[in-house]
């Protein structure tokens, strides 16, 4: 039997409905869902459906796709929080990446100072 990465994949069982989450947003190609452990008084993943380890795979691979995490992040900052945001790749572990499918965190809804 082969065995595939997005069998292990924390944020493949959330975007394939195995795993409870609150969703924000999903189309055909993103999903996007609340931060269990919110650092700001919003703070929303977005995950491109297909798996990729990190945000410079997904770079190589499909820009467009890239580029479209973008665009949502700034509708729901749009929404939450006149189009002001911060938007965050932890790549690696010793960056803080825990979880190997490429996400984007959205942070909003709140002043920040640093
Ligand atoms: P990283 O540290 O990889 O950049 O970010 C992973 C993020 O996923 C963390 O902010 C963590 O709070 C969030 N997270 C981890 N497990 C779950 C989960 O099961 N559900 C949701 N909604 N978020 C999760
Ligand atoms: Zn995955």
């Amino acid at each position: 039997v082969e065995s595939h990465a997005e069998d292990d994949c924390l944020f493949c069982g959330i975007i394939a409905g195995r795993v409870p989450s609150e969703k924000v947003y999903e189309d055909e190609s993103l999903y996007a869902f609340k931060d269990v452990n919110p650092k700001a008084a919003v703070h929303v993943l977005i995950v491109p459906k297909r798996h990729y380890a990190n945000v410079a795979e997904l770079a190589a691979a499909d820009p467009e796709l890239l580029a479209s995490m973008v665009i949502k992040a700034q509708d729901i900052a749009d929404q939450a929080f006149h189009g002001a945001y911060r938007l965050i790749f932890n790549t690696g572990k010793d960056a803080g990446q825990s979880v190997f499918h490429v996400h984007a965190h959205v942070l909003t809804g709140e002043v920040m100072d640093e």
